[in-house]
């Protein structure tokens, strides 16, 4: 394995290739994900991804985005964002993504707390569709090495300098890599949660390595739960069904058949409604109706969800479909300016791990993988635009290789600091909140 790299970054999903695919070709990348180079949340994502489709729609766009945030958004993030999203859609079509489209034009669903069609989607699997041409492009570049099943087990920084990572293969054996950036895009932290729609490997190390190394966190316990997941008494993932089914105009019902709330409100309100009904009735989850959605749409706009409904027994053509809230999103994160910088020099986040307060305290429905990619474009051109990195006089003696023997408990204890920050910072909250 090579030791030096001018960029290090970890994570394969659209954060961490999209950063990758905007550096300069001349950059020497190493770009590293803890399983397969496709096991990340990027390739799960179903509705679509949010694009202004023209001026007069901004003002809609960023009130909406703000109320499903509850007004704690950082509002230049969420301008920054809105006014990127058509030039970020433009890259990804160069890159070779389709969106689904009628006589030549784009078309536009609609989502939970949208007050306009404005997502682009392709089919049900937007996500696999994007993060999957992505992929194929960092994989023809040969400035870019892409290494699978490599775990990030801590970083080599010295007096708040980040001078590359340490990560360990899959037989445990560890290598300090030094690179004079490195970036985070290592997702959201559902794997630390028994029920989520996250993969289980996705579970939040950068910010416990954050805690360990006094970088600053945002928001930890603003943690957004998805109101709609298949319910099934298997155990692992969640499979979501995505709120574009809702807005395409499926309905909630309860155990007596009765609509209970407007299925259309921001997720936290609606996944509310679902678990106050279910302590009311007593239930394990409510019924999701597909009925007012036409059969063809069903078929042709959401073949992945219908068959998954099948395989599980429910017949969305026929049938109500069990459905239960699980948890989703991660809105907060490790803090970043508009860059995508970290509090610790030449340490940049991006993605689902960072916190740059575009989602407030609740995200919109389809701005994560757009937010991912403007403030992965923006952590490219600003790590570009800087030539001073410093480097360590003696970098092989900044970490203690003998420190990592003891791999499992390491990780086990990466995840604890992450569930009693989780904890932690909600009881402050409510404390302070109750004042
Ligand atoms: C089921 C589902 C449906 C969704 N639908 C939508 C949607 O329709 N629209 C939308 O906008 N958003 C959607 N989202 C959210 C969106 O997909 C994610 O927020 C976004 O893809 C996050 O991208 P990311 O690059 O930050 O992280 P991810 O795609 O999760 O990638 C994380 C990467 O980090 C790696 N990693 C983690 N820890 C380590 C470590 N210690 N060492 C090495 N590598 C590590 C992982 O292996 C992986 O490669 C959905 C999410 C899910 C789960």
């Amino acid at each position: 394995m090579e030791k030096k790299y001018d960029v290090v970054i970890v994570g394969t999903g659209v954060a961490g290739l999209f950063c990758a695919l905007s550096l300069p070709q001349d950059k020497k990348i190493l770009c590293i994900s803890k399983d397969a180079l496709d096991g990340c949340d990027s390739f799960l994502a179903q509705g679509g991804i949010c694009m202004l489709r023209d001026e007069a729609d901004y003002e809609a766009y960023f009130e909406d985005t703000m109320r499903a945030g509850h007004y704690e958004n950082r509002r230049e993030s969420v301008e920054i964002m809105i006014k990127s999203s058509q030039s970020i859609i433009n890259d990804l079509v160069n890159y070779g993504v389709e969106f689904d489209k009628k006589d030549g034009e784009f078309l536009f669903t609609k989502e939970g707390a949208h007050s306009n069609n404005r997502i682009l989607f392709h089919a049900d699997i937007t996500g696999r569709e994007i993060t999957s041409k992505l992929l194929a492009r960092a994989q023809e570049r040969d400035n870019i090495t892409l290494m699978a099943h490599t775990t990030m087990v801590d970083w080599v920084c010295h007096e708040n300098v980040c001078y590359g990572i340490v990560v360990a293969d899959m037989d445990g054996k560890t290598t300090a890599i030094e690179a004079d950036v490195t970036v985070l895009a290592c997702g959201g932290l559902g794997g630390v949660y028994p029920h989520s729609t996250n993969f289980r490997h996705i579970s939040g190390d950068a910010l416990a390595l954050a805690m360990y190394h006094n970088v600053k966190l945002e928001n930890c316990d603003y943690v957004q739960i998805h109101p709609t997941t298949l319910f099934t008494k298997q155990g692992g993932r969640s499979f979501l069904i995505s709120e574009s089914v809702r807005g395409e105009g499926a309905v909630l019902r309860d155990k007596n058949g009765e609509r209970f709330t407007d299925e259309l409100q921001p997720r936290d309100v609606v996944s509310h409604a679902i678990f106050d009904k279910m302590k009311e009735q007593g239930t394990e989850h409510v019924w999701l109706d597909f009925s007012p959605i036409p059969k063809d749409e069903i078929l042709n706009h959401f073949p992945n969800i219908y068959n998954k409904c099948k395989e599980a027994g429910y017949d969305p053509l026929t049938d109500w479909v069990p459905v239960v809230p699980a948890q989703h999103y991660f809105m907060g994160g490790i803090y970043v300016d508009k860059d995508s910088k970290t509090t610790m020099e030449q340490l940049y986040a991006v993605g689902e791990t960072s916190c740059n307060g575009v989602h407030g305290r609740n995200r919109l429905a389809s701005n994560s993988l757009l937010e991912s990619l403007v403030f992965a474009k923006r952590a490219a051109l600003d790590i570009a635009a800087r030539k001073d990195y410093k480097s360590a006089e003696d970098f092989d003696n900044l970490v203690n290789m003998d420190g990592y023997e003891d791999l499992p408990s390491i990780m086990e204890n990466y995840h604890a600091m992450v569930v009693g920050e989780i904890k932690k910072e909600a009881d402050m909250r409510a404390e302070k909140e109750a004042i």
